[in-house]
């Protein structure tokens, strides 16, 4: 029995370390030493400065071990920074790769204080937090601005600027061609709205979103363009089956978005969507704080 045991194991192992060793990720190159590594279901960035390197987004042990390598396929300069857009563990886990690596961890008090009340095995404490609205992060001659816009996903959300190169990086507030993540989940839906028209007025041609679905390691300014487009169509079908008077829980079979059939998750979240932004109606704006829980003081 033991034997069967270790036999199929090692059938097993075989094939999952070859596939981890033939899965090594090359940084893609975006702008003037600015790179975008692309594992697939998560995008993180990185800049390369004179005195350092500056990460943005470490998602998990996993994918910041495979992004100090590709960083390291690129430049033998010393980490500096590891910036975390929120506080969500699908995003700011993993950071301890790039402690090891000499990187100091920063995050927005809000999510810092989330962090600390919410511990993850894979999740390393921030070693700085900051209020406020905006921070400016320079080395080596390069900006990073921190943007904090208040509600809209999850805690501390910040919005990354690049000035010199007209470049964002923006985590799960717009995914290009893809519908709503599944039930929204701790989206506050008419703040989100408020903070992608605010982001689309950000001076920016260049965005490296966290979740793309468009094929390309970068999008633009047409993708949050394209998903306020999607959340005031979902709404606006969401209303019209409720005038013609089809009962609640049979709006969100009966709505479709022809429009959007080629996004994906079209067909598995599209119900999903419509259940969470027919919630909000119904219920009031969720989750919500109060601004003197957020804004702080710099
Ligand atoms: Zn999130």
């Amino acid at each position: 029995m033991k034997k069967t045991l270790v036999v199929f194991m090692w059938v097993l192992l075989i094939p999952l370390t070859a596939f981890a060793e033939s899965k090594e990720i090359k940084p893609v190159k975006i702008a003037d030493e600015v790179y975008v590594y692309d594992a697939g279901m998560y995008l993180s960035m990185f800049m390369v400065t004179k005195e350092g390197v500056i990460v943005i987004e470490p998602v998990s042990s996993a994918h910041s071990k495979g992004m100090l390598k590709a960083i390291r396929s690129v430049t033998d300069k010393p980490i500096r920074y590891l910036l975390i857009s929120h506080n969500h563990w699908d995003h700011a886990n993993g950071g301890q790769v790039f402690r090891d690596a000499g990187a100091t961890i920063v995050a927005h008090v809000e999510a810092y204080e989330w962090m600390k009340a919410n511990p993850h095995d894979d999740l390393a404490l921030p070693d700085e937090s900051w209020a406020g609205l905006r921070k400016d992060i320079v080395l080596g001659g390069r900006t990073v601005e921190l943007h904090y816009m208040g509600m809209n996903h999850g805690l501390g959300m910040t919005v990354f600027r690049l000035p010199k190169e007209k470049m964002i990086y923006v985590a799960d507030l717009v995914a290009p061609k893809r519908v709503l993540f599944a039930i929204a989940p701790d989206f506050n839906i008419k703040e989100w709205t408020r903070s992608l028209n605010q982001i689309e007025m950000m001076d920016f041609d260049l965005a490296v979103y966290s979740h793309n679905a468009s094929g390309k390691p970068t999008g633009s300014k047409k993708d949050v363009t394209e998903t306020i487009a999607f959340i005031n169509d979902l709404q606006a079908a969401i209303f019209a089956e409720f005038k013609k008077g089809t009962p609640f829980t049979e709006v969100p079979a009966a709505v479709k978005l022809p429009k959007y059939k080629d996004w994906a998750m079209y067909d598995q979240w599209l119900h999903l969507n419509v259940w969470r932004i027919m919630l909000d109606g119904h219920m009031g704006s969720f989750p919500w704080r109060p601004p003197h829980a957020y804004e702080g003081h710099e």
